[in-house]
């Protein structure tokens, strides 16, 4: 990666970009924040917070239903965002793209919708041993559901996934593999490609939990092949409330409905109710039409800063924090991936991470201390918490340096 990133120079200009996003303009105890909490939500540009304040003043009506003026052009942008989600994601069809609230919700429609309809008892669904629990509980409650079972892939101290343990999981009871495409609380990026040739190699569909990913680097789930891709719109620049489901037409069209209710159907009679045509069976009900719109808004900014840019200078954040941190002694960084996204959790000798949090953000360091609803990870390497950093391509070396500094402060106090 960092050889990459020297071949091709770095065309990012994170000190202009800084001036899209006016909480970054914020102090925090007197100081100015340094936003490292970018793997829990991402801070958004002014444009999202206008193009949605616009809606909500100029523009504002509901979606789909009405013959009016105002409906209709409230259904074109809704739909605009559909068509540049699917340019993101190199859908090969805006149909295939669904709305939802988010990567949680994501999860739970196809664990729903695939899941109740395809998966019986005996039957296994395999998931991975770095899970969120937005990937780990609703295949639990399936399991327990229908008396299937989950397989776990187990993880080397690095933080990579066996894959030759994985493979001797996969057999003919296995119905689905859902597995994240980077890892929020270790920063791994999976090797889903790899994961999803040999998952179909034996016919079993791939889940790919976007959530770390899709805002950071380039996705092209057409070059993947995955079955199903979530992402959720709040880490991506986005409003909250709103996410986003890509699947495969096959699986969409043979899914059950995950919600019932208005929009989302044909027609109904006391007897019977015929479902309507992709997306809308997906999308029950009235939509979060100011959130859509916002999403279609914050998704075009992260295009036209460019996605393999930002893999990139992020990169170089990772690589200068991971040496930084390093370099303190009684520091350790758990997860040390060959390839990794910005994303560096941690522990100190003698120091509790909430400890660490809270003393960082004395001096305006916001990061994450805890289990980043990853419990099962933090098992793994014994250890109840950690700190995180988590970087986006707003961050500058500067904030990366102010981090070790405020750390190695911290463990003075503490005498760490
Ligand atoms: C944040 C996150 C989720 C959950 O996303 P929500 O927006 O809370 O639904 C799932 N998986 C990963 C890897 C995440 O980082």
């Amino acid at each position: 990666m960092i050889a990459q990133a020297v071949a091709n120079p770095v065309r990012l200009d994170a000190v202009a970009l800084r001036a899209d996003f006016p909480m970054l303009r914020r102090t925090i105890n007197g100081c100015p924040l340094v936003y490292l909490d970018n793997a829990a939500t991402s801070q958004k540009p002014q444009v999202v917070i206008d193009r949605m304040q616009r809606f909500y003043t100029e523009e504002y009506s509901t979606v789909r239903r009405s013959i009016h003026l105002l409906s209709a052009e409230a259904t074109r942008a809704y739909e605009e965002t559909r068509r540049t989600a699917a340019r993101l994601l190199n859908a090969p069809e805006t149909r295939q793209i669904i709305f939802t609230k988010g990567t949680t919700e994501g999860i739970n429609l196809v664990a729903h919708g695939y899941g109740r309809k395809f998966v019986r008892e005996g039957d296994e669904i395999i998931i991975s041993a770095t899970e969120h629990h937005a990937n780990l509980v609703p295949w639990q409650m399936l399991c327990e559901e229908k008396g299937a079972r989950l397989r776990v892939i187990p993880v080397d101290d690095r933080g990579e996934l066996i894959l030759e343990a994985y493979e001797k999981l996969l057999n003919d009871r296995t119905k689905l593999v859902a597995v994240g495409h980077v890892s929020n609380a270790l920063g791994t990026i999976h090797p889903v490609e790899e994961i999803i040739r040999l998952a179909h190699a034996q016919g079993i569909p791939v889940l790919v939990d976007g959530a770390q990913a899709a805002p950071h680097m380039p996705v092209d789930v057409q070059a993947l092949d995955c079955d199903f891709y979530v992402f959720s719109g709040h880490k991506a620049c986005g409003p909250t409330g709103v996410g986003v489901l890509y699947g495969k037409t096959e699986w969409l069209e043979r899914m059950n409905p995950f919600l019932g209710g208005g929009d989302m159907i044909e027609s109904v009679t006391f007897e019977k109710t015929t479902y309507a045509p992709l997306p809308h069976k997906f999308e029950a009900g009235t939509p979060p039409i100011a959130e859509v719109i916002g999403l279609g808004t914050a998704l075009d900014y992260l295009c036209r800063v460019g996605l393999e840019a930002i893999a990139a200078y992020e990169q170089t954040l990772l690589e200068q924090a991971t040496a930084r941190l390093l370099a303190i002694p009684g520091v350790r960084i758990l997860g040390t991936a060959r390839r990794k996204a910005a994303i560096v959790s941690f522990v100190v000798d003698g120091i509790h991470p909430h400890d660490i949090g809270t003393l960082l953000d004395q001096e305006g360091i916001a990061i994450r201390a805890g289990h980043h609803c990853a419990q099962p990870v933090m098992t793994r390497y014994g250890v109840p918490a950690t700190a995180r950093a988590s970087f986006a391509f707003y961050n500058l070396p500067s904030e990366v340096e102010a981090l070790g500094a405020a750390l190695e402060k911290a463990i003075a106090i503490f005498g760490g």
